[in-house]
């Protein structure tokens, strides 16, 4: 145990960037703006010592940075999170236009990983220590990350291949900058050519390993700013009547738009989750979702995801402190909050207040909670084993 936390540590550094990217992917915001979230002076640790219910999600992120670990190293950090009782571990299988895994039909293989198929053994060890395996689709309609996107051509597999099919922002440029992290290419998430691409992808996952359930990430449009690709610009104007631009805020034009790209992902959602249930039968759909005030601008619907039973629970990834419980109250009137498992910061927050957020959900009637994390939960088992995980539980995402 002790090797493992320290192995953790010292895996910090990659964990940091990897959740720095992602958080500025979600928020289009340098990571600097979440660090007012954070206070500077701690409150006095004090778990909860609330007996924990018989079904409730503890989810856990599982980011790559702990994929690549030795294998020794891995299955430590299997006993420590059964040990402190986690029902479930999403684990990270497509990012950067690549795959974890070998042989796809569709993406190379990441040029990171460490073994020759890690999931082969991962999953069985896994269940083995009674929790479930998700396979978490971390890069959704995001294609691919490039440092800078004016020094290189390549664009990934898919869109190297397939060039026409890349979200494009309102002044024609065809990925999403971010000052601190880099370009981020996307596929057209209107566009049913790219869906196909994702939905084939997910099918292989599920065809070829015994995942219990996937968790969906980046279904929705990169911002607001997307997509005025020539796809979007001709089926908008067909389908509407209106000439595709940017519009002002509170017009009809606007209310179209919204409309419109909401409706493009719901077909996306509503052509393939069938597929994705008819390819591994009883598998579980999630999704990592949006926070509620980010749901319009990014196009994602997933309220009435919940509601048509498109996807069977949500993580919205409520990270930081800022208006916590403003969203909490918000997300407990969408469909089915039962099986809504909110999104935790343990990179960006202290634990103390990790174990808050969990009392507050708890509060509130919250079924389970997921964890941001891997590569950050270390300092977190201790209180959390001693607090709200101290007695075990079954996922109920089971049924
Ligand atoms: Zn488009």
């Amino acid at each position: 145990m002790r090797i493992s936390l320290k192995w953790l540590f010292l895996k910090a550094l990659v964990g940091s960037l990897t959740f720095a990217m992602c958080c500025c992917s979600i928020t289009g915001e340098p990571q600097g703006e979440k660090g007012k979230d954070n206070p500077q002076t701690k409150k006095t640790p004090s778990a909860p010592s609330e007996s924990a219910p018989v079904s409730e999600e503890r989810g856990l992120w599982l980011n790559r940075s702990e994929l690549f670990a030795p294998r020794e190293d891995l299955l430590n950090f299997l006993d420590e999170l059964k040990e402190a009782h986690f029902t479930t571990l999403y684990i990270n299988t497509y990012f950067r236009g690549s795959v974890i895994y070998p042989d796809s039909r569709y993406l190379p293989r990441f040029s990171g990983v460490s073994e020759p198929d890690v999931l082969e053994w991962l999953l069985p060890e896994i269940k083995k220590r009674g929790m479930l395996s998700l396979a978490w689709l971390e890069y959704g309609f995001y294609a691919f990350h490039t440092p800078d996107a004016t020094k290189t051509e390549d664009k990934g597999v898919f869109l190297n291949k397939h060039p026409e099919l890349a979200a494009v922002a309102s002044d024609g440029t065809p990925y999403l900058h971010n000052d601190k992290w880099g370009d981020f290419y996307s596929l057209c998430p209107a566009n049913p050519e790219s869906h196909k691409l994702l939905g084939d992808l997910f099918v292989e996952i599920l065809e070829r390993y015994p995942f219990d359930g996937i968790n969906l990430d980046r279904i929705r449009f990169p911002n607001e700013n997307f997509c005025f690709c020539p796809y979007c610009k001709k089926h908008f104007r067909e389908d509407t009547g209106i000439e595709l631009q940017v519009f002002e805020k509170e017009t009809k034009e606007y209310s179209e738009f919204i409309r419109w790209r909401k409706k493009q992902l719901d077909l996306f959602m509503e052509t393939y989750v069938p597929k994705f249930r008819k390819a591994r039968p009883g598998v579980v759909i999630t999704l990592a979702s949006l926070p509620p005030e980010m749901m319009e601008s990014h196009g994602q619907g997933w309220d009435n995801w919940m509601e048509k039973g498109l996807i069977d629970a949500a993580m919205p990834m409520l990270y930081g402190e800022a208006n916590f419980e403003n969203r909490i109250q918000k997300i407990k009137q969408f469909p089915h909050w039962e099986r809504i498992f909110c999104g935790l910061d343990a990179h960006g927050l202290p634990p103390e207040k990790v174990l808050e957020q969990i009392r507050y959900l708890r509060e509130n009637g919250a079924k389970g909670c997921a964890i941001w994390y891997s590569g950050q939960i270390g300092d977190d088992l201790p209180g959390l084993k001693a607090g709200p995980f101290s007695n075990p539980a079954n996922s109920p995402l089971v049924k």
